[in-house]
């Protein structure tokens, strides 16, 4: 499963998320300046299971299955809060901006 790189971002720092996989096989979505610089520079920004953030997503589109192609087409991107919380900003929201 790919994912478009910048999805996920950190609300706390601006960072994108990065997809790791752990070495017991759990794949999880991490700020990449936490695992990079640690919580000097990003202090709460949450580890999420792949599974989780999918499944959030799909609520967010009301997909019955996980489906990259929508995800690509509807969002911008996902800001992840630090108490976990997931913030989508949708594409079409701009053409809106635009519009109006
Ligand atoms: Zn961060």
């Amino acid at each position: 499963m790919k994912h478009s790189p910048g999805l996920l971002i950190c609300e706390e720092c601006g960072a994108v998320y990065w997809r790791i996989a752990r070495p017991s096989g759990e794949i999880m979505w991490r700020c990449s300046s936490k695992v990079k610089y640690g919580k000097r520079i990003c202090q709460h920004a949450p580890s999420i299971l792949d599974d989780d953030v999918k499944q959030a997503i799909c609520e967010i589109l009301d997909m019955p299955e996980f489906d990259p192609q929508a995800v690509k087409k509807h969002l911008e991107c996902v800001r992840i809060s630090p108490d976990g919380s997931l913030t989508p900003e949708f594409i079409q929201r701009k053409y809106m901006k635009m519009i109006l």
